[in-house]
């Protein structure tokens, strides 16, 4: 290394100082702490005059050119957010448009604005003029999957509001439902998903693809859990839109026909051992409630029940007139997570003699 090249790099080092502090100044006014920041690259432009005696400035200053970088860095590193869909009017994918609000609320498009726009499945399926919605209603409900493409979920969009965005597009999606998942009481809920192939940039500023279901954490879990051939296929189709010369409408249409074929397959299975278990597992439930005391029962203030911890991490739920309506394992942490929300609510002692004295009534196996 030569003396020049020392120089020349004590020169760059001297420059680049009151930048870093700069640029840390910047980003942590505007966005807080760095934590899980990745490594991220700026443009700074400068203007040079060889006639003024080569005197040099920033094209636009140096604070305007900074702010508007860490801006639109700061966008796409919020734009792809599993679970949720990106929002052009909050710019930002953790704002309350950004993930449906009931579980039968489906993706339907961006405002002009550039808002998420939520509908529930059966009116979404109207108003793309969809022939077979009575089939979501009929004795045995079929479930419905459309397609739709990136260019109609953007349509209504202006430029400027996430029109041509080239920090995150919708490229393809499936609207599916419905979905019979059960809760953590037991009760079944109906759930309508929409499953999505988005176009992101990653902290390179590389497109890069997705495949991302619209839906909140805890159902979630319960999706991966009680629909675990839907996260299959998710994640196969993923792997496909991540190739270079991906055809995500192709993938889309592929994994929709795939969804539904297997829904089909998995219901025909599900009927089949209901068929041949025709008793309900009750007896563990009795003898958890013999074994019980008051300290292991809560009114359950959701669903108007009592749910009765056994051994093992089960708890079981009965009505008001004693009916066993479901059993379940729960952790301890969702018990104290009811507890704290006062979703459940302890019981008198009073109150579990009643309930004991009504479940040995309509279950007299326990006499
Ligand atoms: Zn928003």
């Amino acid at each position: 290394m030569t003396f020049t090249d020392n120089r020349q790099e004590r020169r760059e080092r001297a420059m680049l100082e009151p930048l870093r502090a700069m640029i840390r100044a910047e980003q942590q006014a505007r966005f807080g702490s760095a934590e899980g920041l990745q490594p991220f690259a700026l443009d700074l432009r400068l203007e040079v005059d060889p006639h003024a005696d080569w005197s040099v400035s920033f094209v636009d200053s140096l604070g305007e050119q900074l702010a508007r970088q860490l801006a639109t860095l700061q966008a796409q590193r919020d734009s792809y957010v599993p679970g949720r869909v990106y929002c052009y009017a909050c710019r930002s994918s953790h704002c309350e448009h950004a993930m449906p609000s009931s579980t039968l609320d489906v993706f339907t498009g961006y405002s002009e604005s550039g808002r998420p726009i939520w509908h529930q499945f059966h009116q979404a399926l109207l108003d793309l003029g969809h022939q077979e919605v009575h089939q979501l209603y009929s004795d045995r409900p079929n479930s419905i999957a459309v397609v739709m493409d990136g260019e109609s979920l953007h349509a209504r969009t202006l430029v400027g509001n996430g029109k041509h965005s080239q920090t995150f597009v919708v490229l393809s999606q499936i609207l599916m439902g419905y979905f019979r998942l059960r809760g953590s009481t037991g009760e079944l809920e109906k759930l309508a998903l929409t499953i999505q192939c988005v176009a992101s940039r990653d902290h390179l500023n590389q497109l890069e693809n997705h495949i991302n279901v619209l839906v909140e954490p805890e159902h979630r879990i319960l999706v991966s859990e009680q629909l675990p051939w839907l996260s299959e296929s998710i994640r196969l189709a993923a792997t496909q839109t991540r190739t270079a010369r991906a055809d995500a409408n192709a993938i889309v249409r592929k994994l929709a026909s795939d969804l539904v074929r297997q829904q089909k397959r998995t219901l025909r299975t599900t009927k089949h051992a209901q068929h041949r278990r025709p008793q309900r597992p009750i007896e563990k439930a009795l003898s958890d409630v013999a074994s019980a005391n008051s300290e292991r029962v809560f009114y359950d203030v959701k669903s108007d029940a009592f749910a009765v911890r056994g051994k093992s991490g089960r708890c079981h739920i009965f009505n008001q007139q004693g009916r066993h309506v479901t059993s379940f394992s729960i952790e301890f942490d969702a018990v104290q997570s009811r507890l704290r929300r006062k979703r459940w609510r302890p019981v008198t002692d009073q109150q579990f003699q009643t309930l004991r004295a009504q479940i040995a009534e309509v279950n007299p196996i326990t006499k």
